[in-house]
């Protein structure tokens, strides 16, 4: 089986999709302003993924190390299931919350970008880390999004997951027409390819 392969049978089991907000929803920088607020940059598509995600009947949450207002506002904003934040123990944070929902480890997505991250991607079934994620976060991920954190990355995401799990035409026609359009024609093979996959080499390597 390809990595790629590999990676869709897992997408296959998502039902939960994890994400680190500093670094994965923005570029990892932290604008402080004179008063010590702290101002952050999210993508506007990464918020439409959180409502095709739920679309598919994907649960979504946030997990941050941080003690943030404006990551709070974000994930109520967008009708994040669950905002996680001050974590500085992931793993352990994310696996509490996955029994809370009654999921099994493979049933959880993780997407990171940093050391703190990777207790939680080591325990999930799909661990994504973003293209400008830390090496040490890349190679313990299964996938390696295109874009960088802050520039889509989750929205390639939930199109993958989405997508492994046959949804996609169907939560993209059900969104356009309930904002007024009409469907699109199905895409016969997704363009670009929403990930790209690990060198098989250099894994094959690592692992000896
Ligand atoms: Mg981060």
């Amino acid at each position: 089986m390809t990595s790629r392969a590999a990676a869709l049978a897992r997408a296959r089991r998502v039902a939960l999709v994890v994400m680190d907000v500093d670094g994965v929803l923005t570029d990892g920088r932290m604008v402080l302003t004179e008063r010590g607020d702290e101002l952050k940059a999210f993508h506007t598509r990464d918020g439409i993924a959180v409502e095709l995600a739920r679309r598919a009947g994907l649960r979504t949450a946030m997990v941050t190390g941080e003690n943030s207002a404006a990551t709070t506002a974000r994930g109520t904003k967008l009708g994040v299931d669950a905002v996680l934040v001050g974590v500085r123990r992931k793993g352990e944070r994310v696996d509490a919350l996955r029994r809370e929902l009654g999921l099994p480890a493979e049933a959880v997505a993780f997407i990171g970008d940093d050391l703190l991250d990777l207790p939680a991607l080591q325990a999930a079934g799909l661990a994504i880390a973003v293209a400008d994620a830390a090496p040490e976060v890349k190679a313990a991920a299964h996938l390696v999004t295109r874009a960088a954190g802050g520039a889509g990355a989750l929205r390639e995401v939930v199109e993958f997951i989405v997508r492994a799990q046959g949804a996609w035409d169907a939560v993209l026609a059900g969104f356009i027409r309930d904002h007024g359009g009409v469907a699109l024609a199905p895409r016969a093979k997704p363009s670009p390819t929403p990930l790209r996959k690990r060198s098989a080499t250099r894994r094959g390597k690592r692992a000896r």
